[in-house]
């Protein structure tokens, strides 16, 4: 414990209540048990890694390189953990947040099968009571939500759509015991990341697979492959230069922008790049490319165009080709799936591709789909028609500020918060990896969010303190440069879960500030301005 003025010495049950055991509750966990806070986290879950422990679904890993997506607050730990693959999949990732978790005796402090259903603050105290849904209330000075931005799967609206009888999953909700597809006409509903990777796993097995898709997305090959033991020791001996890199890329990733624009090159070196990170392991193509494609309409042209071409050469039917070409959107302005084989498996005679914007769906019956243009007859379906996103999981949860202020209200019209980090009217309280904060490769910013509010519980506790919120004009600049960072992107333009839109979701259907769209540097700038300023931007007491 820090002092007994937010410890022992206090009714207090904690110190500090997490929720959520993914990579940003973790996170948490570790850096306030450093401060010797009394930390309890609780999860709905019956295990940890967030992400890792819901989304098992067949296909489903990384597009992070793993060995970026792991922890870093531990050398110890990096040197020992082994990943397997250069992107990960599920079951080597569940099993490498067991791991942790147990590495670092973190379970004793962790409360599974529970989940959060209310959070209030309770001004008397300056303190948060959380409620249960098993009805068990627990009070502590700090809470700390780690509730993930891709956490509450979304079904389709499609009427019919509990009636089916035969085999049905979401891929966020993929059960623990083996699903075969053999034999089976099996339907994917949804082609983006999750439904992408599900997909080329399926066709492997299926006896037909029907793929039924609303919105083609621009895929680009992941090229896994296994580590080889002198891949695993140049991993191992580059602790610090993985760090070095992650944190001067523009979000977190091995990749970063080439900071020259596409028009600067002549046509035949802009192709050979293009071709260059388009056959390059991860998520080069996408992150790691010239600076204004996802800015420059023009620019972007160049790379929507190389990305059609690709389709159209892997793909022998030239009508499914067509088809599988976004035309809505330019390349990256939505999350881009990353594939291995994605576009061949349109050539295998057992897979058929539905285009919904042709042939919209009618409804769910007991026995299949029925679409505008016919019946397909189904032994299974797969929804992989994603999440309530960003801030699904925040508002599934009564979470009520001073003066009886609920978040969901003050978010009606999309997430306000200041570094995505804090919430006027919600003292206390804070959001690793929340709304607005800084994106890409997420346990890389939860890491440092864990750090910065472990620095600052230390500074309250040093200076007597025991309440505090950004103040408003704090939070009101922060969303407007957050505005700004966001209207500057070509993403802004486009309907995706990326501008909070999502049809699935009741009262989604306007764009939102969702994400914070400036680059990693400047945001950890702005957070640390706060720091330095001995935290002047939020009112403390
Ligand atoms: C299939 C898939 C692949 C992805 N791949 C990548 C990738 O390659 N790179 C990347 O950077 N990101 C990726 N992501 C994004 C992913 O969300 C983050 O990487 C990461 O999981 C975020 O960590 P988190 O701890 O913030 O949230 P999560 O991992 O989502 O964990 C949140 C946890 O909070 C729990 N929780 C929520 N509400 C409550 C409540 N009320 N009470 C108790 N517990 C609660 C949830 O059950 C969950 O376990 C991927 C996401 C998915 C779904």
């Amino acid at each position: 414990m820090l002092s007994d003025v937010n410890a022992a010495g206090t009714s207090l049950d904690h110190d500090a209540i997490i929720i959520g055991a993914g990579a940003s509750g973790i996170s948490a966990l570790v850096r306030l048990r450093e401060l010797g806070l009394r930390c309890r986290l609780f999860e709905t879950g019956d295990g940890p890694g967030g992400a890792w422990h819901w989304n098992r679904y067949p296909g489903a890993r990384f597009d992070s390189e793993s060995y970026s997506y792991g922890f870093f607050f531990s050398p110890e730990l990096f040197a020992e953990w082994e990943w397997k693959e250069h992107f990960s999949g599920q079951p080597e990732t569940e099993k490498y947040f067991n791991y942790v978790i147990d590495r670092f005796d973190l379970r004793k402090d962790m409360q599974f099968s529970s989940r959060v259903t209310a959070a209030h603050f309770r001004s008397e105290e300056n303190a948060w009571e959380v409620s249960l849904a098993s009805g068990e209330r627990y009070r502590a000075r700090w809470l700390v939500a780690g509730v993930g931005p891709l956490t509450l799967p979304q079904l389709p609206r499609i009427e019919g759509v509990q009636a089916f009888a035969g085999e049905a999953y979401h891929t966020a909700r993929w059960p623990k015991h083996p699903v075969s597809f053999e034999g089976k006409r099996v339907g994917v509903i949804g082609t983006g990341a999750s439904g992408v990777q599900t997909i080329q796993e399926v066709a492997k097995t299926a006896r037909h697979l029907t793929v039924f898709q609303r919105t083609a997305n621009y895929c680009a090959p992941l090229k896994n492959g296994p580590i080889t033991p002198d891949e695993q020791k140049q991993v191992k001996a580059s602790y610090e230069e993985l760090k070095r890199r992650v944190n001067s890329s523009r979000a977190w990733f091995l990749h970063t922008p080439v900071l020259r624009s596409v028009f600067d090159v002549s046509p035949e070196d802009r192709e050979r790049f293009f071709e260059d990170r388009y056959n390059a392991r991860g998520m080069g193509i996408w992150q790691g490319n010239y600076m204004d494609l996802v800015v420059d309409e023009r620019a972007n042209a160049l790379i929507s165009d190389f990305m059609h071409r690709k389709i159209r050469e892997r793909v022998r039917d030239p009508a499914i080709a067509e088809k599988l070409i976004p035309w809505d959107h330019g390349f990256g302005t939505r999350r881009v799936p990353h594939e291995t084989n994605y576009y061949e498996v349109y050539n295998q005679p057992n897979v058929t591709l539905v285009d919904l914007k042709a042939t919209p769906f009618k409804r769910i019956t007991p026995n299949g789909v029925e679409t505008s243009d016919g019946f397909h007859e189904m032994d299974m379906l797969i929804y992989a028609t994603g999440f309530d996103a960003v801030t699904g999981a925040f508002e599934a949860i009564d979470i009520e500020g001073v003066d009886g202020q609920k978040l969901k209200d003050k978010w009606s019209k999309g997430p306000v918060t200041y570094l995505g980090l804090m919430v006027n009217g919600f003292p206390n309280f804070f959001m690793p990896a929340g709304p607005l904060s800084s994106q890409g490769n997420i346990p890389r910013t939860s890491e440092y969010h864990a750090e910065w509010v472990a620095r600052f519980v230390r500074y309250m506790d040093e200076h007597g303190l025991v309440y505090a919120e950004p103040k408003l004009e704090v939070e009101q600049e922060f969303m407007e440069h957050a505005r700004e960072a966001q209207n500057r992107h070509l993403s802004s333009r486009v309907d995706s879960w990326f501008t909070g839109v999502n049809t699935n979701v009741d009262g989604r259907t306007e764009r939102r500030v969702m994400q914070y769209r400036d680059s990693a540097d400047e945001y950890r700038r702005r957070a640390e301005a706060g720091v330095a300023s001995g935290y002047e931007e939020l009112i403390k007491r």
